[in-house]
């Protein structure tokens, strides 16, 4: 019987169907994901036919033991944690599962742009502790968005971002025309237009040599002094000791973010003194959703792979 490994911790949370997927396929499936630990992985991997990988990584001398691996499928869109040229070299198919969380993760970026302009979770933390205190905050409505990529994720919040009559300035490089659907509200722009005239900049890139520490000192102290920063990319693309140092002298409005350098967070992080830092534990995909398109393809992908036919959205 062929094997997979599910390394990922929402597979299949939402509904049984990527499970009866499997079954249909006569595949036995192995779920690592709610008490994952690294060591293990590297112990057992080598066992198995397929892996429906999570957000840890996978390094390549681990992938070179594995002899039996036909498939990587990504329980997600983000492929910074899988070797993509070693796997390639290996023979082993990776697949992702693009755009299917990316209403979801648009919900989180703008719940965290109404969020940080409105203080709700900083007076929701107040209000717990018995401070009834006003927070006087600021409008999202007209106000210039900046987004620092335009794929799926990024032209959701777009759309999100027209029900609020926003402006739209939009940094990516890979992108010559603004598609017909956003014309009246969008405008490509270079990276320091964006960052200096946006009162909002909202982090919709992958991590890549170009991104990491896209937002470091220099470029944070180029937004305006009350602009806040949401990231629900990657960790790494804000430099986030830069970021503190920043923030702690009083330059931003506050920032939210979704991902973290380290995730979790290192306990001791100096971000987590600041009340108008505020961080969720990676959650952007996480509605029912999402969880269960990127779960059934996943699943798809395994049981094509195995039975020899062509997966969806092969990357390698
Ligand atoms: P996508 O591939 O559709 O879009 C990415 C966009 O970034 C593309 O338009 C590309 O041209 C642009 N880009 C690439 N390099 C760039 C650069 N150096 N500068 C500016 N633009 C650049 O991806 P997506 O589905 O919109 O997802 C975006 C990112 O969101 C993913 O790569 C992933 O890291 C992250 N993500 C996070 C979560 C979460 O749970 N928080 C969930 C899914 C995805």
């Amino acid at each position: 019987m062929k094997k997979v490994l599910v390394t990922s911790r929402s597979f299949g949370k939402t509904s049984p169907k990527p499970f009866e997927v499997l079954e249909a396929a006569g595949i036995e499936y192995t779920l690592m994901g709610a008490d994952f630990d690294q060591e293990k992985f590297k112990e057992v991997i080598h066992e198995y036919d397929a892996l429906i990988i999570g957000a840890h990584p996978f390094y390549p001398e681990d992938m070179q033991r594995c002899k039996n691996l036909k498939i990587i499928a990504k329980h997600g869109a983000g492929l910074d944690n899988i070797y993509l040229d070693d796997a390639k070299k290996l023979g082993i198919r990776v697949t992702n599962v693009p755009a299917m969380n990316a209403n979801a993760v648009a919900d989180l970026a703008f719940a965290h742009i109404l969020n940080i302009s409105r203080g709700i979770s900083i007076t929701n933390e107040r209000v717990h502790k018995g401070e009834w205190k006003t927070f006087i905050g600021k409008d999202v409505f007209e106000k210039t968005l900046g987004l620092i990529g335009f794929g799926a994720i990024a032209k959701n919040v777009a759309r999100r971002a027209k029900g609020f009559s926003m402006q739209v300035l939009v940094y990516d490089p890979f992108i010559t025309e603004v598609p017909e659907e956003f014309k009246d509200f969008v405008t490509l722009a270079d990276l320091d237009t964006v960052t200096e005239e946006s009162d909002i900049i909202s982090i919709h890139v992958p991590l890549t040599d170009s991104t990491k520490y896209l937002f470091n000192k220099e470029r944070i102290m180029k937004m305006k002094k009350e602009a806040y920063l949401v990231n629900t990319g990657r960790g790494g693309i804000i430099h986030e000791q830069d970021l503190y140092e920043c923030m702690k002298n009083g330059h931003l409005g506050g920032c939210a973010v979704d991902v973290t350098e380290q995730e979790p967070i290192e306990k001791d992080s100096p971000l987590l003194e600041l009340e108008n830092f505020v961080v969720t534990a990676h959650i952007g995909m996480y509605s029912m959703e999402a969880i269960n398109a990127v779960s059934v393809v996943c699943a798809e992908n395994v049981a094509k792979m195995l039975n020899g036919e062509e997966p969806r959205f092969i990357i390698v």
